[in-house]
């Protein structure tokens, strides 16, 4: 089991001799460290790794107030497979106003069953911290 962060790796964060990025080179500084993913993409890959990990604190905490569930559901035994990155629109409204889609397939298994979870995710920054607004699913 190498130790590649669950989102695959973030194509900004340094890559070891192997070519892997660690958790730690690469979501560990937005989920435990506090640090500001710098836009919507990384915050999408931190929150991806923070469901594989079920780190309800940091879900809660990326996502925007008026959004934000009192808890998060993870299911029991998901094993989640990989994230794929569709596509990342950001989108600035004004220059103190910026919002972002993502669109992205996260392949996961739960109770032996394989399923594809595709959806695309807005985000908008506030006061310079990118958070989650609310998603489209676009499985069907
Ligand atoms: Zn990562």
């Amino acid at each position: 089991m190498s130790d590649t962060c669950p989102c695959g790796g973030s194509p900004s964060a340094a890559k070891s001799k192997q070519g892997e990025v660690s958790y730690q080179a690469c979501c560990a500084r937005y989920i435990e460290q506090g640090q500001l993913p710098p836009d919507a993409l990384h915050l999408m890959r931190s929150r991806y790794t923070a469901f594989v990990m079920e780190n309800e604190t940091y879900l809660k905490h990326t996502w925007q107030a008026a959004h934000r569930p009192s808890h998060v559901e993870f299911d029991v035994g998901a094993q989640w497979l990989g994230l794929d990155i569709k596509d990342f629109v950001p989108i600035a409204l004004t220059e103190k106003h910026e919002t972002a889609e993502v669109e992205f397939v996260a392949r996961v298994r739960v109770a032996g069953k394989a399923t594809r979870l595709h959806e695309r995710s807005r985000f908008v920054c506030e006061d310079g911290q990118w958070l989650y607004v609310s998603a489209v699913n676009i499985n069907a």
